[in-house]
């Protein structure tokens, strides 16, 4: 029997599985890492490489130069284009300059914007499915002509098409799955003519991670999501995991942690966005740890082994 002399009994910190680094950003950190290596400083990324500020800062110390418009690259410089992929106009600025590119768009994102310009072709308008600003959304929006952003339920009401047009869309790789389910009912409801990808476009990773964290919330007192506050995939995690009523908090790293979000909690699940590297959540584990959590158990799920092969343009060079 418990009584108030009883220690507290330390709390487990379970470690999701999958959570972290997926297929497509260890591909692009990749890209960079061997265009200096071969190349040397500077080399050139329009947007950050991935959405997480310690493999940004990481490489910018290895003199990667992170830019938000091509403007501020000087002609036939090595340039390096994000995960999140870009626009035909930022490919076509690129060519304008002699920009010699590295393409590190997520192959799972370029299958997107090759699904859109199909669709485009058959003479359908299209409709992203994604969050209004994200690079990978302003990247597919800007593949395709006639095209428009949905975030919301909401939004597909507001969509300025009749009910008979003949209609497609693509969604933001990166949201949460019942998000998406959400509004293409919508959709569904409101056009007659309309089409969609075989298999929704969820990439792997991100189904992974949430079906980890859901299941993972479920079993635990807290949750928390390492990851930085503008990736899409980490945000949806922390959704995923305070849907299971659950208190969960999103941080960037072991500084983030509170140790009022400890009190009670018997059980601590962790989980990784895409874009966040190992050693952080190392280092919240730690952290909680040093704040009373007991033993580090890792739970059970998921063994990746996706696996993008690096550009011909760098394989080449490397040759
Ligand atoms: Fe590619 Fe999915 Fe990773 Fe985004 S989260 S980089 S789409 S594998």
């Amino acid at each position: 029997m418990l009584t108030d002399s009883t220690p507290p009994v330390a709390a487990e910190i379970w470690l999701s599985q999958p959570r972290g680094f997926c297929a497509g950003v260890v591909r692009a950190i990749e890209i960079v890492e061997r265009a200096l290596a071969l190349h040397g400083a500077p080399v050139y990324v329009f947007h950050e490489i991935v959405h997480n500020g310690h493999v940004v800062q990481s490489l910018r110390e290895r003199g990667a130069v992170f830019v938000d418009t091509l403007d501020d690259v000087p002609p036939g410089a090595l340039t390096v284009f994000s995960a999140h992929g870009v626009s035909t106009a930022v490919a076509t600025q690129a060519a304008r300059q002699h920009l010699q590119v590295l393409d590190a768009t997520c192959p799972l994102v370029h299958k997107v914007h090759q699904q859109a310009q199909r669709y485009a072709q058959q003479g359908r308008a299209i409709v992203v499915i994604g969050h209004a600003g994200h690079e990978e959304v302003v990247g597919t929006l800007g593949r395709v002509h006639n095209a428009y952003l949905v975030g919301t339920v909401q939004d597909v009401a507001h969509l300025p098409l009749a009910a008979d047009t003949a209609v497609a869309y693509v969604t933001q790789t990166t949201l949460s799955i019942d998000d998406t389910r959400e509004v293409i009912a919508a959709l569904q409801a409101r056009f007659s003519n309309l089409q969609g990808p075989d298999t929704d476009g969820i990439c792997y990773a991100s189904q992974n991670r949430q079906t980890a964290a859901r299941t993972l919330a479920a079993a635990v007192d807290l949750m928390l999501v390492v990851g930085a506050a503008n990736s899409s995939n980490a945000n949806r995690l922390r959704e995923v995991a305070a849907q299971q009523g659950v208190p969960a908090h999103l941080v960037a790293d072991e500084t983030g942690v509170d140790a009022a979000w400890l009190r009670g909690a018997q059980r601590i699940g962790v989980t990784a966005g895409a874009s966040t590297p190992e050693v952080l959540v190392q280092r919240v584990a730690k952290r909680l740890r040093e704040l009373g959590a007991g033993v580090v158990l890792q739970a059970p799920g998921v063994q990746e082994n996706v696996v993008f092969r690096l550009p011909l343009a760098l394989l080449r060079r490397a040759a």
